[in-house]
């Protein structure tokens, strides 16, 4: 497979639509430095078919029932890019303060130049929260994005999704009903959840990230648990090791696992729980002397990336900067300069004053964005091969039309309500982890140097 790597070019033009880097080297014979030639196809093609479409997360296994697409008018499909720009600027326009519209970090380029707001999923949902008046918020996101926005925004404002096929795989790898019986599994041999031992300690405080479905953090709300994100985690774990003798964390293996280990806990006391094993593939012994149990998820982008990618990098550019998403494979993180979230990625390289070399390991929509908007440094994603998070792929500029368009003429399309109860203990998740501070003493660091 030969590598491209998009970002060496002449610095000054540097393109950040990863959509215009797939479509050159489809059409320009380099197919085999994407990940599939499918991306130079237009998301709609897939809304009817299986699983979460061509991208990093195409091989996953999509749950039933989840949402599907109903199928855009052909008027968005057969619209070309300025004429769908035109169409978002002038229903935007139209819509003024009615609508707000969130771009996430990893969604194209095409999409995120029409948003108010540009972050990540929390950022983005608070976000939400400071536009009370506004009726329509338009998350280009995934689905939990959507629900977290819809938990934290006023009763009478619609959130909207505007492709339903739009989900986390990372965030389907928990799935309630599995959680619910991995629950009663842990009861069996914890006994009684709820009671707290000679150091007031309960057996077992759930922790999700913030990447899980409403349903998720409303069970975590519900059994005295927290949400955390990729910047707050290790806060997040403090709080939960205060109130419990244990924390079950899902749905990420890979963050759960970097953050307890930098707090010091022994890989051997964090087992894995795969909900299609008999307690979840361990043993009750391992299970009673377990402090971090890690539910077995994953990131298919942030899996990508490998230690054979850091050798490479520095054997190519010495002297340059790794620094990679705690989403990664703990091995990665190891290997890195640096490891922390998105926002902490972008904070890295703006505060950076001397023209340096980044090697980044996220999604590639950031890092091209942050590569055309640093044009003083060297930036590079450490996977040679464009691979676009599949998911955010099928947010296109044709969807985001569409929506806007139909609230210009008063419909509402595509909105995202998560149920009373499920709501009420899922806000309960995240006001904890809004009021959750580091020890005295600590400053939280949404990522650390190695
Ligand atoms: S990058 Fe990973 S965690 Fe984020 S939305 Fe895509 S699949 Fe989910």
């Amino acid at each position: 497979m030969s590598a491209v790597n998009i970002a060496l070019r002449p610095r000054d033009e540097i393109d950040p639509s990863v959509d215009h880097v797939i479509q050159s080297l489809v059409s320009g014979g380099s197919a085999d430095a994407t990940c599939t030639t499918d991306l130079a196809a237009g998301p709609w093609t897939f809304d009817v078919s299986e699983g979460y479409g061509p991208g990093a997360s195409m091989g996953d296994v999509i749950p039933t029932g989840s949402p599907r697409q109903g199928s855009l008018p052909q008027e968005y499909r057969d619209a070309d890019p300025a004429d769908l720009d035109d169409r978002i600027r002038a229903a935007k326009q139209m819509l003024g303060d009615r609508v707000v519209v969130l771009g996430h970090f990893y969604q194209r380029e095409e999409v995120v130049r029409h948003a108010d707001y540009v972050g990540d999923s929390f950022q983005l949902a608070t976000a939400a929260k400071a536009h009370p008046d506004a009726e329509a918020i338009v998350f280009c996101g995934v689905h939990f994005m959507a629900e977290t926005a819809d938990l934290l925004s006023g009763a009478d404002q619609a959130v909207i999704l505007p492709n339903l096929a739009a989900g986390c795989s990372m965030a389907d790898m928990a799935d309630i009903d599995q959680v619910e019986e991995c629950w009663e599994q842990l009861a069996e041999i914890y006994g009684d959840m709820d009671a707290a031992d000679a150091d007031g300690l309960v057996p077992v405080i759930p922790v999700t990230y913030m990447n899980s479905s409403a349903a998720i953090k409303g069970f975590v709300g519900r059994h005295g648990g927290i949400v955390c994100t990729s910047s707050n985690a290790r806060t997040v774990l403090e709080w939960a090791f205060e109130r419990g003798r244990r924390v079950l964390f899902f749905p990420d293996q890979h963050l759960g696992r970097n953050t307890a280990k930098a707090m010091g806990v022994p890989l051997a006391q964090m087992p894995m729980w795969n909900p299609n094993r008999p307690l979840g593939g361990s043993n009750a012994d391992e299970l009673a002397d377990a402090r971090v149990i890690l539910w077995h998820g994953f990131c298919s982008v942030h899996r990508r990336f490998s230690v054979a990618q850091i050798d490479k990098a520095r054997a190519e550019h010495p002297g340059v900067r790794v620094i990679v998403h705690p989403e990664c494979p703990m091995d990665v993180v190891d290997a890195a300069d640096e490891a922390g979230s998105t926002d902490y990625i972008r904070k890295a390289i703006e505060a950076a004053t001397e023209p340096t070399t980044f090697a980044i390991g996220t999604e590639v929509n950031l890092v091209q964005r942050l590569a055309a908007q640093h044009p003083q440094h060297e930036i590079f994603c450490l996977d040679p091969v464009v691979c676009p998070c599949s998911t955010m792929y099928r947010i296109h500029p044709g969807y985001l039309a569409w929506t806007l368009e139909s609230l210009v003429a008063g419909e509402v399309v595509n909105r995202i309500t998560v149920p009373g109860d499920v709501a009420d203990p899922a806000r309960i998740a995240l006001e904890r982890m809004l009021a959750a501070k580091p020890p005295a003493g600590r400053v939280e660091t949404p990522g650390s140097a190695r």
